[in-house]
């Protein structure tokens, strides 16, 4: 009996360590019970803001300017210069350039991102800008569960494996992909995934089912084969995406086909910052200009 008494006191110690460490560094916590997740009009580019009901906050990807430092003054308390978790999905310009000026104004704990190669200056700013804030590195790997605390996991999809050290120019199809979870709400977010890596994430076999999903590559021609709907199968879609860009996303094709699978969307050109707010039963997705 001894033994396995002393085991148990042990694994509950951990815990509540566990849960401290992450509560102490969530100054801006408004314990309302609430799961928020916005997905900021960032212009061209992708930047998704978390946060946990206990008032951790996560950051994935800074759009493509720093247009995402005013967003996140809208959406934190004015005194909070803190954010617990930054992702960086992959290093094109529309996803770090805003993350550098993140990491310049506030105090990220923990970084995740591939540690990869790649000659880029932007991405030598970013690394650059990694070594000086000194937070926790966690290298994305899929089975990884992050723990936000108050019942929300992140859970990591994609990349199989890690890339650090590996040198590449074109990092769509490694994007980091995270499954967003709180009780029954689920969120997958997919960076800039095209049809490869989709095909690739349902023949690993992975839980794909979410009732949100923010559509990857921003509704590109090169993304959002039928297959990946079918096995993601959500009730709602984002499309994080600029006024006219030059891309012409989203591309018909991708819209319709998000029609053909009934599955409503909202667009962050036409319809601004999109919100969703869960209690972990139900979720409501709210739209402000
Ligand atoms: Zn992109």
């Amino acid at each position: 009996m001894r033994p396995k008494q002393f085991k148990l006191v042990h694994l509950v110690i951990f815990l509540c360590l566990s849960v401290f460490a992450f509560s102490t560094y969530s100054s801006a916590s408004q314990k309302d019970g609430l799961l928020k997740v916005y997905f900021l009009d960032v212009g061209q580019g992708d930047a998704i803001f978390v946060e946990a009901p206990n008032g951790n906050q996560v950051l994935i990807d800074g759009g493509p300017d720093n247009a995402v430092i005013q967003k996140l003054g809208e959406v934190m308390p004015f005194y909070d210069k803190d954010i617990d978790m930054v992702v960086l999905t992959h290093s094109d310009a529309d996803h770090v350039t805003g993350l550098i000026g993140v990491l310049e104004r506030y105090e990220v704990e923990n970084i995740v991102y591939s540690n990869i190669v790649r000659k880029s200056a932007l991405y030598g700013a970013w690394q650059e800008a990694v070594e000086k804030e000194g937070a926790s590195i966690l290298d994305p790997v899929a089975g990884k569960i992050i723990d936000l605390g108050s019942g929300v996991t992140l859970s990591i999809i994609h990349p199989g494996g890690s890339l650090t050290g590996q040198a590449m120019e074109k990092t769509n199809n490694e994007s980091v992909v995270l499954m967003l979870k709180y009780g029954q709400t689920t969120v997958l977010l997919t960076g800039d995934i095209e049809a490869k890596t989709e095909r690739q994430i349902i023949l690993s076999g992975a839980d794909l089912d979410a009732d949100i999903l923010k559509v990857a590559h921003h509704g590109s021609k090169t993304s959002t084969i039928g297959e990946f709907l079918y096995g993601v199968s959500p009730q709602v879609a984002v499309i994080q995406v600029g006024t006219k860009n030059r891309y012409g996303h989203p591309v018909p094709e991708v819209l319709k086909r998000l029609e053909d699978y009934g599955i409503r969307y909202y667009r962050t050109d036409t319809d601004g910052n999109v919100k969703v707010v869960s209690d972990g039963q139900n979720y409501q997705i709210l739209i402000a200009k």
